[in-house]
């Protein structure tokens, strides 16, 4: 109903997108919600005053954008992802919000600094590396399209732990990211919901003396939500991105009070609250851990519990869902979506099989990121069970029907169908989620082009020939609003200069700079601006390292998480190879140069942690021969995440991607470099194909084995095989 027309005549402060309104809206929300002054009031009080100032102004433009999805009844798209590597949202949103003049003026008038404040935020790091950083963009440009979006993931207490540099070594720290108050999320209690766990099945008959199976005596959990407002680019729409967070439910906690057994009831409810405390820190492995699980179905229910109460506040009947929401799976970790929807539409809704599948089926869609074996997910029957046991016959069944139908269409090829199953055999038996995510899904997609026709020549060949129809290609992307607008204020203006703003939307205006290639004054001022960029890079590591770098120098940077497959320790040889030419062979060495590195490695992961320290051993060498001067430094930077890529792409000349050809997926990293002005230096993989063609091989360094030849030469056996002895003699290197 709408709200009675009241004489009251207030202006609504937070619709003024002048320089005034924005002061004035800061000094209300330091005084009255953050009880502070100018003395009183902290850098970061300062951050949270404006960043209220600006989310007001975010929530009216919200309110409306929802509004008009529900009025309208759009179809939705849900991207359920595990991770969201959003980094800091202050400059983002003032850009989005189309105010950053205004912005800058009104603290100038309050002798405060943006960029000061803007430095106040601490990234929301709830994310490893490029699959959370895809959806962190993907909301970002799916707002600027005005796709009615809303992405669903998990509000963790600690993102990925912030990593300190100690002796060359890296040492893991909690991000305690939300010790401070986080002014971008708004938390909704009157959407909690409760998420069943555990308990067993239960075969009854409904009125009518249909069987049906109820699922009972679980340990339930509420999932809270908290939204965050994802502003398009100048386009006031507005859409959510609503992370769950783990509550104990409180029928469970009193069962436990009521029989006294208060020391239970405290340790439940800790426990209960435990599994969305922490985000795993293993970037593209799975290691099969029941709290994983149980991390994979709590968001996961929760949000098709969200998507079903929505799509009935809009609609009546559930085979119309297909046209109203189509989900995506970043990756398999939300896979059991697929298998909850079953559960809700012939559990609790009671429709036949075979219609609810119908609907399933048009619903999903699936994102696979990788082909590396030990990032597929496979759960083992009998953890499975003790979690979701209704949830385990459903996915028997699921295979049952899938299987038969296959034999249908290859009759006597038994090996297909155990390669092709859902069910791993063996002791334990395992499921397979990508399986699950296939035969689940109207649509498969690879990353980058090379991927996807791997994934339809290897790792899913079987289901390519079974269905050939679902299988495409997204290449990944990111957004230049964040990787050049924002984090590269001078070469944006540059180009907009140059060729006008266009570009900000629609990234194919950028070909328009080709006419200005070959002008001096614009070349100059390239020149001029990367210049600029390397010397504040320079300033920030002499500050934060006390490490004096050459702005001169070449700036040649790999930064990434640290993985064998992505060869760091092809790099570090590197490394060492051109300090050897400068020692010895000085006539050979012409290039003064910066190497930069930056990236986590999981705390788990013994020689991607080996590699950390190898790194700085060799920056130790280097950095501290006198005779080497300013020709060559090393710099490890410390803490790897959104913010920091943010001041490191701006300043790069040369980018390094020269994974092993056939392993990195797509990469993202290497698209942040080519939209920042530096040249790559890479092998033939994932995306760099087709950057390669789309610059042209003459702007592009390509070198190393394609990826056919690599498997040419695993086969014969002589790749990785010496790589730990190798780099535990070179980690002694500086002793
Ligand atoms: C882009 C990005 C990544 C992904 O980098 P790749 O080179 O594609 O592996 C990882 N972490 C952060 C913080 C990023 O911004």
């Amino acid at each position: 109903m709408p709200d009675k027309k009241v004489d009251l005549q207030w202006t609504p402060i937070h619709k003024d997108m002048t320089k005034d309104g924005i002061r004035l809206s800061f000094q209300v929300n330091r005084e009255y919600t953050l009880a502070k002054d100018q003395y009183t009031a902290t850098a970061y009080d300062n951050f949270l005053a404006l960043s209220i100032a600006l989310r007001d102004r975010l929530v009216e433009r919200w309110i409306v954008t929802q509004q008009e999805y529900h009025r309208k009844n759009k179809k939705r798209v849900y991207y359920l992802s595990m991770e969201f590597l959003i980094g800091r949202l202050l400059g983002n949103n003032i850009i989005n919000l189309g105010c950053e003049k205004e912005s800058k003026d009104a603290l100038d008038d309050l002798g405060l600094e943006l960029d000061e404040l803007r430095e106040q935020e601490v990234d929301a790091g709830l994310g490893n590396g490029g699959l959370g950083r895809l959806a962190a963009c993907f909301l970002d440009s799916m707002a600027t399209l005005g796709i009615p979006a809303h992405g669903y993931g998990i509000r963790y207490d600690y993102g990925i732990f912030n990593q300190k540099i100690q002796n060359g070594y890296q040492l893991e720290k909690p991000d305690e990211w939300l010790k401070l108050k986080n002014p971008w999320e708004f938390a909704r209690p009157e959407y909690a919901l409760a998420v069943h766990f555990y308990g067993r099945t239960q075969n009854y008959q409904d009125r009518n003396g249909k069987p049906c199976i109820a699922w009972v005596d679980t340990q339930n959990i509420l999932a809270m939500p908290y939204d965050i407002p994802i502003p398009g680019y100048c386009n006031d729409i507005v859409n959510t991105l609503r992370l769950w967070s783990a509550r104990s439910s409180e029928e469970f906690d009193f069962e436990y009070f009521n029989d006294g057994d208060y020391e239970k009831a405290v340790y439940q409810k800790m426990f209960s609250e435990n599994i969305s405390k922490v985000l795993y820190p293993n970037d593209g492995v799975s290691q099969g851990r029941e709290l994983r699980l149980k991390q994979e179905y709590f968001f996961t229910a929760a949000a098709i519990a969200d998507i079903i109460r929505r799509f009935k506040a809009e609609n009546t009947n559930l085979t119309d869902l297909p046209k109203k929401a189509v989900i995506q799976l970043n990756d398999t970790h939300p896979a059991l979506a697929i298998v909850e929807l079953m559960r809700i539409l012939v559990d609790m809704e009671q429709l036949e099989w075979e219609a609810a599948w119908n609907i399933v089926t048009k619903t999903f869609a699936y994102t696979n990121h990788t082909l590396m074996p030990e990032a597929l997910e496979c759960w083992t029957v009998p953890l499975f069970e003790k979690v979701l046991p209704r949830h385990l016959q459903i996915v028997y069944e699921i295979n049952f029907r899938f299987l038969k139908e296959v034999a249908n269409y290859f009759p006597g090829d038994n090996e297909r169908l155990s390669r092709m199953s859902l069910i791993e055999e063996g002791n334990p038996k395992r499921i397979r989620m990508a399986h699950l995510c296939i035969v689940g899904s109207f649509s498969i997609n690879g990353v980058s082009v090379l991927h996807s026709n791997l994934l339809k020549i290897n790792l899913f060949k079987d289901f390519y020939e079974y269905e050939p129809g679902k299988f495409n290609n997204k290449t990944n992307g990111i957004t230049q609003r964040r990787w050049l607008l924002k984090a590269n204020t001078r070469l944006s203006k540059l180009v907009s200069d140059t060729i006008g703003n266009e570009w900000i939307k629609n990234l194919d205006y950028l070909e328009k700079l080709t006419a200005y290639a070959k002008k001096s004054d614009f070349v100059k001022q390239w020149q001029d601006v990367k210049m600029q960029n390397k010397m504040f890079l320079a300033n920030y590591i002499e500050k934060t390292m006390q490490i004096v770098v050459n702005p001169e120098s070449l700036f040649d940077v790999q930064i990434k998480r640290i993985h064998e497959y992505k060869r760091q320790l092809l790099f570090s040889l590197f490394i060492i190879a051109e300090y050897l030419k400068l020692k010895h062979d000085p006539q050979k060495f012409q290039i003064q140069r910066t190497f930069i590195l930056a990236g986590k490695a999981a705390p788990g992961y013994f020689i991607a942690k080996l590699i950390i320290k190898f790194i700085n051993s060799i920056a130790d060498v280097i950095n501290h021969d006198k005779g080497v001067k300013d020709r060559l430094k090393v710099i490890f930077m410390e803490n790897y995440r959104v913010s920091l890529a943010e001041k490191i792409f701006p300043a790069s000349e040369l980018s390094e991607q020269i994974s092993t050809a056939g392993t990195e997926a797509s990469g993202t990293g290497n698209m942040k470099f080519m939209l920042n002005g530096a040249l790559t230096i890479g092998t033939l993989d994932g995306a760099n194909i087709e950057i390669a063609e789309a610059v042209g091989n003459e702007n592009m360094f390509i070198f190393g084995l394609r990826t056919e030849e690599v498997e040419a030469k695993k086969n014969r056996d002589i790749l990785r095989k010496n790589t730990s002895i190798i780099i535990q003699s070179y980690a002694k290197f500086s002793i």
